[in-house]
């Protein structure tokens, strides 16, 4: 089997589907690895490695597309991209389902197996195929550095013989994968931290962090089978923004990372909560690709509020440690491939009853057969 890895044609995307390790773990399985010139260049991996490690790359990607049993990239394709490639092919990447029925009709039309990695299950027996987390972490990192880079303070306390500089205050809104990286993060810069998340499991974790959980009293919550939140009602999201409101005032930095899986982010950060903020202070809106937490963010730009709060709404934080976020997204999808390939007929595993395959397989023998996204008749 041929799989093949084009690079990446979106603006602003460094990573890659490959690395010069996976692939080698791709050629052990017995797959030959083709991919396109210069894959990973802006992740800092050389074509002469991927090369070494017995990549044969072919920069004509059309016909490579043609001639794949299984292609591996970053981001969704081009409906075009779907059109070149051949019958029975898998194509494995992001594919934001909730927002692209034309994309998998079309999937679906040209007879491809098409996984989405946002649906690979978050279980256990997922963990190492789990790029959602994988790349949730990297942003929560990045989050806290881009935010300590504006910030015209200090993060640690220090006791200088000039006098004391007190710890920059952090707020965490959303402790999930993405912001329990944040707090950690935020913790090693010796900034004081607190954090709220509306799932209760998740309190425990933060304290294990060292930060403190801002208690909120929103009656029912909880969480989905699957591990997340369950939207709120207005009523509860408005408690959730009065009990927050004291604690943004007094934060140096605010990362929001609130999302509810499948829908748009809940808007909790407000105007008025922003006009109450100090000068100089910095509010990361990490839900900015599914519509945003904060009031104002915009996508790609670093807005300054007339009160002198910058509120940063950069998607794909991971994209500036690219190197990292390239060698853990590889290996997610190097365990993918591993998980359903058959060593002895070389090839992957159709199992339509396979608990993972039945997560993250959307299109199928010229189908959508994928229940969340199947065509309602
Ligand atoms: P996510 O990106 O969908 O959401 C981020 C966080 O925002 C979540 O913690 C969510 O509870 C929180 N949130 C939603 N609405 C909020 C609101 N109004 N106010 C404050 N916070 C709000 O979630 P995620 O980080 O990708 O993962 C969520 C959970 O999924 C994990 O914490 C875990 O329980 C589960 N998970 C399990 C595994 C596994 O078992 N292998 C792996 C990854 C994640």
């Amino acid at each position: 089997m041929i799989c093949y890895v084009p690079a990446e044609q979106a603006p602003g995307e460094p990573r890659a589907a490959l690395t010069p390790t996976t692939a080698q773990a791709l050629i052990k399985l017995g797959l030959t690895v083709r991919a396109e010139p210069g894959v990973g260049r802006a992740s800092h991996y050389s074509d002469a490695d991927y090369v070494s490690a017995g990549v044969v790359l072919d920069a004509d990607r059309d016909a490579a597309l043609a001639a794949a049993d299984i292609v591996l990239r970053v981001r969704k394709p081009s409906v075009a991209d779907v059109a070149r490639l051949k019958r029975g092919a898998w194509h494995v990447s992001f594919l934001d389902p909730f927002n692209e029925p034309a994309l998998l009709a079309a999937f679906a039309q040209a007879g491809v197996n098409a996984v989405s990695l946002e649906m690979v299950p978050r279980t256990t027996l997922a963990q190492k195929m789990d790029a959602l987390s994988s790349q949730a972490s990297l942003a929560g990192y990045a989050a806290v550095l881009q935010a300590a880079a504006r910030l015209r303070l200090a993060l640690p306390m220090m006791m200088t013989p000039a006098g004391t500089i007190l710890p920059a205050r952090v707020f965490i809104i959303g402790a999930g994968v993405a912001g329990l990286q944040a707090i950690a993060t935020a913790k090693r810069l010796g900034a004081r931290v607190e954090a709220f998340d509306t799932r209760p499991v998740v309190e425990e974790q933060v304290k294990s962090l060292g930060a403190k959980f801002v208690k909120i009293d929103l009656g029912q919550t909880g969480q989905t089978a699957g591990g997340y939140a369950q939207a709120l009602t207005p009523e509860q999201i408005a408690r959730q923004q009065a009990g927050m409101a004291k604690v943004i005032a007094q934060s140096d930095i605010v990362i929001t990372t609130a999302k509810v899986f499948g829908r748009k982010a809940p808007r909790l950060v407000t105007q008025a909560m922003l006009d109450g903020m100090k000068p100089g202070s910095v509010v990361v809106d990490l839900a900015i690709e599914s519509g945003g937490n904060v009031e104002g963010s915009r996508p790609g730009e670093d807005v300054v509020t007339p009160n002198g709060v910058t509120i940063l709404g950069h998607a794909n934080l991971e994209a500036t440690v690219a190197h990292h976020a390239t060698q853990v997204l590889a290996a997610n999808f190097a365990a993918w491939l591993t998980h359903f390939w058959d060593g002895q007929a070389k090839t992957l595993k159709l199992d339509l009853q396979e608990e993972i395959l039945k997560g993250c397989l959307l299109t199928h023998g010229g189908a959508v057969v994928h229940p969340q996204f199947a065509p309602k008749s």
